[in-house]
């Protein structure tokens, strides 16, 4: 076991950062206590108040297996989530019903204090393809029903998935009222494709809520943020309604963060990496993650796969750990050697040969990149100023952006779609290697999902809509309004629905289509529909 002291020691015996020093200890110091197994189990505990007032998840399924999540919690927000010192015993159910009459599987796990008292549990053995209940019990308390689903088996080839893409969940800046229509939708999956949390100090972006506390920093603070956020009964009630896939962007951490490089200047990165430390942590805390992303120290692998028979392969994708530092020191900027630099890098190494062989290896009729940042090469200035692109999304990696999508054009990658969060806005994009080219064959389409309820209530014609469609043919659709998108998959086409709220500033705004687009297998090009 190594203290801060000795690691910054032996980082400046090293003569500075060493990244594979600072993992090594850091793996020495964070997977002891959390992989500890505990030495007394509490098998009958008593409560004062609900300890699922965070509700359950579950996440991450295959054909065979799900993870089922629950996090004790009976004062949410106190920092240990007014939980004892001590490990719990935690018995969990899984039914074919609703009233629980026909239980296929059960057992019982233990909530240890070392991962505040959260539940990950993989239950194996199930049928593909089918609907599953699940709940937990605790002392004598029972947690809600969740409702979560297998994917459909390996080889098959399923008619339709549908499923919802989400991001951008301002707590203090909107309510979340669209997921009181997506929980009608009829979904098998849900994406949320990060800033799931905000880190900000309570009052900074008050709307219409208030976060509790200063900006996140410590475990405790970003423990108290993720049990804030879950408190809220729309959110929790749509991770009740169908499992989860997230991944997460840069606000579960630090905004506009670049591995272990901080937007602010003079930023120590090790203190920096402890900090990411806390957030990760309790990022799988908080998630309905599988074990494998149990984080070691500063690291948490969440790039992962997820197959939907033969229909659909998702690829999951983190443009945030492994990324190069933003180009140009992260301002708007025209697609310069910075921004060109073949060794900028979003992805990281591991992760972008993960991915080549991933597409390789695919035999899905739909492969998707669900992932952060904008790919489209999008213009924000346009004539007569000089073309001015976002240095924190796809374009200040330029070259690894138009590698990756020659690659799919090169491999004849079958139908690749990419979905996209971050900017607190919708858009339909089409991709091609270099989109200043209007001449190239489009590669794949893009279609970003706008914010939840980050940025208040927005708008259906964005300022200048106008010429950055002209300045931008890529575009095939923008807007700012708050919502999400409804995606229904079939061999044969995808259409995305564009759910847009008229008023996430008070209870009861109503959630409506605002646009459909549809891509037809074979084709790269987008069409509205209707
Ligand atoms: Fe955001
Ligand atoms: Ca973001």
């Amino acid at each position: 076991m190594f203290n801060r002291q000795q690691i910054q020691a032996a980082l400046r015996h090293e003569g500075g950062i060493s990244r594979r020093w600072f993992m090594a200890y850091a793996g020495a110091l964070s997977s002891i206590p959390l992989l500890g197994r505990a030495t007394w189990v509490n098998a009958a505990p008593v409560f004062s108040n609900d300890p699922f007032a965070l509700g359950v998840a579950s996440g991450d399924p295959d054909d065979t297996s799900v993870v089922l999540w629950t996090r004790l919690a009976p004062e949410p927000l106190e920092p240990f989530g007014g939980m004892p010192n001590e490990a719990v015993a935690v018995r969990w159910e899984v039914a074919d019903d609703e009233g629980f009459r026909n239980i296929v599987n059960s057992g019982t796990t233990t909530a240890t204090p070392q991962l505040g008292h959260s539940v990950h549990v993989e239950v194996p053995g199930l049928h593909p393809d089918r609907w599953y209940w699940y709940r937990f019990h605790s002392g004598d308390a029972t947690s809600p029903t969740g409702r979560t689903r297998t994917f459909p088996a390996a080889d098959s080839l399923p008619s339709h998935v549908r499923f919802a893409v989400t991001s951008c969940q301002n707590y203090e800046q909107g309510l979340f009222t669209a997921y009181e229509q997506m929980a009608q939708d009829e979904l098998d999956i849900v994406f949320h494709l990060g800033d799931y949390i905000y880190e900000y100090e309570a009052g900074r972006n008050g709307k219409v809520r208030t976060h509790h506390g200063p900006e996140i920093e410590s475990l405790a603070d970003y423990r108290v943020r993720h049990a804030q956020y879950r408190s809220d009964s729309l959110l929790q009630a749509m991770h009740h309604a169908c499992p989860w896939l997230v991944t997460w962007d840069d606000h579960e951490f630090d905004n506009n963060h670049a591995d272990d490089v901080s937007e602010q200047e003079g930023i120590d990165p090790v203190e920096f990496l402890y900090r990411r430390a806390n957030a990760y942590q309790a990022y799988y805390e908080a998630m309905p993650l599988r074990p494998t992303s149990l984080p070691a120290g500063s690291s948490l692998q969440l790039y992962r796969s997820a197959s939907y028979g033969r229909l659909a392969q998702f690829q999951v994708l983190d443009t945030r750990q492994y990324r190069s530092d933003q180009p140009n020191n992260d301002k708007r900027s025209p697609l310069n050697e910075a921004a060109l630099d073949s060794k900028q890098t979003l992805l990281g190494r591991e992760q972008k040969n993960w991915l080549y062989r991933q597409l390789l290896t695919s035999d899905a009729t739909w492969n998707v990149l669900a992932q952060q940042v904008m790919m489209g090469m999008v213009d924000r200035a346009g004539e007569p100023a000089e073309p001015l692109y976002s240095m924190d999304q796809w374009p200040g990696y330029a070259a690894e952006r138009m590698e990756l999508a020659r690659f799919l054009q090169e491999r004849r990658i079958s139908n690749p779609v990419v979905l996209t969060g971050d900017i607190h806005s919708n858009w339909v994009n089409e991709l091609r290697v270099d989109d200043r080219r209007e001449e190239q064959p489009v590669v794949a389409t893009e279609f970003v999902a706008t914010s939840l309820s980050s940025g208040g209530n927005g708008l259906a014609e964005p300022r200048g809509l106008a010429k950055l469609k002209r300045n931008n043919p890529c575009v095939k659709f923008h807007n700012a309004e708050r919502g999400y998108i409804r995606c229904s998959v079939t061999p044969e086409t995808w259409t995305a629905d564009f759910m847009v709220v008229d008023d996430v500033l008070q209870p009861g705004g109503k959630t409506a289509v605002r646009a459909s687009f549809v891509v037809e297998s074979g084709k790269a090009t987008v069409n509205p529909m209707g």
